[in-house]
């Protein structure tokens, strides 16, 4: 069987979910290829994460499709599920990518995680989700520290020739001194990450980073994601995290279920936080606006 696969956000990120229809087909004797229109292929899958990726308009109608963009949130087949990721379709990807967990604890009103994964439930052990060429894993975990299983998968890395992240982020709640020695034991690619999505949330994220400076974590290895939705709160919050030395990443509210765009002023916020050496040179949102639109000559 020649089957085509077709990653439709192509957005460098490697797609966990097409490495394993990959191994899965691979281990069938099929051939799998990336799909292109230019050629007839038996079956073909699309992936698509994110609901502002266009559609595109040349698939076979038979195409099997999956992901949260295409407003589809079941999980692939077990057995497929059950494969190792088969990493040579994306050779870019030097690191390991998977989940120790899957699901989360909370109900955050703007987030398809809980809807789509349900509770928490242990997944994988490190040593499953571990390349055997690379030391580096990335971890998608969703509340990584709302379960048993995951904390003791952290443990158990602790002192081992492994280096991680966890790009969904910490949940800065479950942050506690005793956790934060945790954090402050193991390798980490760069950065500690966690949410502040809220004005409540900014308290408890400025006691997070306390707990981690205390157990020896320099304020700016800790990345903090900040929703941007409105535009005060997310002002302050992002001014309040700069002041705290971490690093700050803004992303613009999107509605997933009803395709919503962000405002342009949410998208204008967020190029002011995320632009680095303007975030930490201009002091607010409306100096950086002024700024704009003088052409930077203020
Ligand atoms: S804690 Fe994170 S993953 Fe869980 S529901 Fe809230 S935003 Fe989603």
């Amino acid at each position: 069987m020649h089957v085509g696969l077709h990653d439709s956000d192509k957005t460098g990120f490697p797609n966990l979910a097409l490495m394993k229809i990959a191994a899965w087909h691979k281990a069938q004797g099929d051939i799998v290829e990336w799909w292109t229109p230019m050629f007839p292929f038996d079956r073909v899958y699309s992936s698509k994460v994110f609901t502002f990726t266009p559609e595109c308009a040349y698939l076979p109608p038979d195409t099997i499709k999956g992901g949260t963009g295409y407003g589809i949130y079941g999980e692939l087949p077990e057995e497929i599920d059950a494969m190792e990721p088969d990493y040579s379709i994306y050779p870019e990807c030097d690191h390991a990518i998977g989940f120790l967990t899957r699901g989360c604890i909370r109900r955050c009103p703007w987030c398809i995680v809980p809807k789509k994964e349900g509770t928490i439930r242990p997944y994988r052990t490190w040593q499953q989700v571990q390349r055997p060429d690379s030391r580096d894993i990335v971890f998608m975990d969703n509340n990584v520290l709302a379960c048993t299983h995951g904390i003791e998968q952290m443990r158990s890395m602790v002192g081992q020739n492994v280096r991680i992240d966890f790009n969904q982020g910490l949940d800065a709640r479950l942050i506690t001194p005793e956790v934060a020695g945790l954090l402050a034991r193991l390798k980490w690619i760069r950065f500690i990450r966690m949410s502040c999505d809220t004005d409540a949330m900014l308290e408890i994220v400025r006691r997070a980073i306390g707990y981690l400076t205390d157990s020896g974590v320099k304020p700016y290895r800790v990345f903090v994601y900040l929703l941007v939705k409105d535009i005060e709160s997310a002002e302050r919050r992002a001014i309040a995290l700069r002041n705290m030395g971490a690093e700050v990443f803004a992303q613009p509210y999107r509605n997933f279920e009803h395709s919503m765009e962000p405002t342009a002023e949410m998208k204008a916020l967020a190029r002011w936080v995320n632009h680095k050496a303007i975030f930490k040179r201009v002091c607010t949102f409306a100096e950086y606006d002024a700024h704009k639109r003088t052409g930077g000559n203020r």
